[in-house]
């Protein structure tokens, strides 16, 4: 077996619509190294798009999967539920932000997680407007591809999307949006589309993810707590990226000092088994009928048993405190990496260890450079290194190493990295 081959079968057996960032295909991997069928190595920096928070194949994740899987993978939560599942929903309610009592669901992935936010919420104040953000990702069924704000290529050929989704600005210093100026912006929603009484809820990522590692202000977050409470219209916040550890807390918005109405939450979860949850305020989240929220595999064992394994790994390693060191430590690496490339490094940013370069032409912000972070992750495949790529202008290359990443794997992916940069450039 290699990879060209399986590339080829790949191609002709999966639609292209489900396409792949480099015909790198795994044969086996360890917290934060993964070996192809071919047997050569990879440093993950990319950890499954912010999934392995505890690296691959953790022992206390997989004995946690293993041990439940000798019991029983499924019976169905909704039919005879079990007790991980009712552990799990406790351990999510005392950790997400805020006093106020909540409860949370299970289902089985991010974008159901966001999209059951909003039934959520329409259930509970009986209004139907949305309003998300501008260069928001929030998933690929049809309600979270009208939430998302970023056409391609994840809208292309899908609409009609649902009615009542109002999209704003998200605050952007290295953009040029101020705070004020979003803030602003939202406000005119209520007089140029829809009245403040007929919107539900407003829906932020406290990190813009697939949009560019973005991270709005707690003083954005806290006015936009402060209008919701105004006007009677719920907070979500989508943690489903920057949740479990990733950016120094457990969840990002507790930096903020702000409570959500609703969280999603979902990847980190549970270290790659589908899971995601919505968490919130007990009588919001009691406002659907029962019945009304579920689904077969929401809340599956195995998942269960993963996440609340994955609670104590986060505890007992310090992965919070871990994500900011390693943060930290990327920074360090890539603001070197900066000034031999002023020019092209436009801009270093990070929460914890949602770490992020930008790359522009002439060192200017108006200037874009898509092709060279398009070009990298496939030039990182050929040498041992995973990179992902994203942004709404297509031109940052993200990390997402895992939050139990040894630190001399981080200088040798980043010599692997630099000597990327200069073939892409040669
Ligand atoms: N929201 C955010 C912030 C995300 O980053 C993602 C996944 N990248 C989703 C929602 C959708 O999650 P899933 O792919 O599990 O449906």
């Amino acid at each position: 077996m290699n990879n060209a081959d399986l590339q080829q079968r790949k191609e002709a057996a999966i639609a292209r619509g489900q396409a792949n960032m480099a015909p790198v295909y795994v044969d086996r991997a360890l917290n934060s190294e993964v070996w192809d069928v071919e047997g050569n190595r990879h440093i993950d920096f990319g950890a499954g798009i912010a999934v392995l928070n505890t690296g691959h194949n953790h022992p206390k994740v997989k004995a946690a999967v293993l041990a439940q899987m000798e019991r029983f993978t499924h019976t169905c939560v909704m039919v005879n539920p079990y007790e991980s599942a009712v552990a799990l929903a406790e351990k999510l309610n005392a950790a997400a932000p805020g006093n106020t009592p909540k409860k949370s669901i299970f289902v089985t992935t991010g974008a159901e997680a966001v999209e059951n936010c909003v039934k959520i919420a329409r259930a509970h104040t009986g209004r139907p407007g949305i309003i998300a953000f501008n260069g928001g990702y929030h998933g690929r069924t049809n309600m979270t591809l009208g939430l998302t704000g970023k056409v391609a290529p994840y809208k292309i050929g899908f609409g009609p999307f649902p009615s009542d989704i109002y999209h704003v600005p998200y605050p952007n210093d290295y953009l040029g949006i101020t705070e004020d100026q979003a803030f602003a912006d939202l406000q005119m929603r209520f007089t140029c589309d829809i009245e403040a009484s007929r919107v539900a809820a407003i829906l932020i990522e406290p990190v813009q993810g697939e949009g560019g590692f973005y991270k709005a202000s707690s003083s954005f977050l806290q006015k936009l707590r402060a209008l919701c409470d105004e006007h009677g219209i719920l907070l979500i916040i989508d943690e489903i990226q920057s949740g479990f550890g990733r950016t120094g807390t457990l969840f990002c918005h507790e930096q903020a000092g702000v409570e959500a109405d609703l969280m999603t939450t979902a990847k980190g979860i549970a270290a790659g088994m589908p899971l995601a949850a919505v968490v919130g305020k007990a009588d919001i989240m009691d406002a659907p009928v029962p019945g009304g929220l579920g689904g077969t595999y929401g809340g599956s064992p195995v998942g269960c048993a993963a996440g609340l394994a994955v609670f104590d790994v986060i505890e007992e390693e310090k992965l919070c405190d871990r994500a900011t060191e390693v943060g930290a430590y990327f920074v360090k690496h890539l603001t070197e990496i900066q000034a031999e490339y002023p020019q092209l490094i436009g801009d270093v940013r990070n929460a914890g260890a949602m770490i992020a370069i930008e790359f522009v032409h002439d060192g200017d912000v108006n200037k874009p450079y898509p092709e060279l972070a398009k070009k990298l992750p496939a030039i990182a495949a050929k040498h041992g290194l995973i990179l992902l790529a994203c942004g709404i202008r297509g031109n940052v290359i993200r990390f997402l190493p895992a939050l139990t990443i040894e630190m001399d794997l981080i200088d040798e992916g980043m010599d692997i990295f630099k000597a990327c940069l200069k073939e892409a450039l040669a």
